[in-house]
């Protein structure tokens, strides 16, 4: 737990977030800013800054992260979607706790911006 963290903070129940999920484990909500018609987050509960700072003791837990947004993605009707993680400002990362975006319900390009 990092108090200074937002998806901290949302774990603890701090900050309000539309939920899908949740486990001991992980939690998955609803993106505030949805870039696609679908857009959802997968976060570990444990504070990680980001996948340069995965532990080779955390690769289940990382493992999870993908099981549980497939998971949820056709449990919400989205049997396509794109998931991402950023590492790093120039890779498009503002939240330093890791996350995996999935998106869907539109047709997506290659490469990305
Ligand atoms: P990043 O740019 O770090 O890869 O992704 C961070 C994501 O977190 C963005 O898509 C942004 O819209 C989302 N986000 C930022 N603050 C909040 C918040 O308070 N609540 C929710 N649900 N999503 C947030
Ligand atoms: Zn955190």
């Amino acid at each position: 737990m990092d108090t200074n963290c937002l998806f901290c903070k949302i774990i603890n129940g701090d900050i309000p977030a539309n939920k899908l999920f949740e486990d001991d484990e992980v939690l998955a909500f609803w993106d505030i800013e949805p870039q696609a018609p679908k857009h959802f987050l997968v976060i570990p509960k444990k504070h990680i800054a980001g996948p340069a700072d995965v532990a080779d003791i955390d690769q289940k837990l990382i493992g999870k992260l993908i099981t549980t947004g497939a998971k949820i993605a056709e449990e919400n009707g989205i049997p396509q979607y794109r998931m991402v993680m950023n590492n790093g400002a120039e890779a498009g990362q503002t939240v330093f706790h890791l996350h995996m975006h999935v998106l869907g319900g539109r047709a997506m390009n290659w490469p990305p911006g």
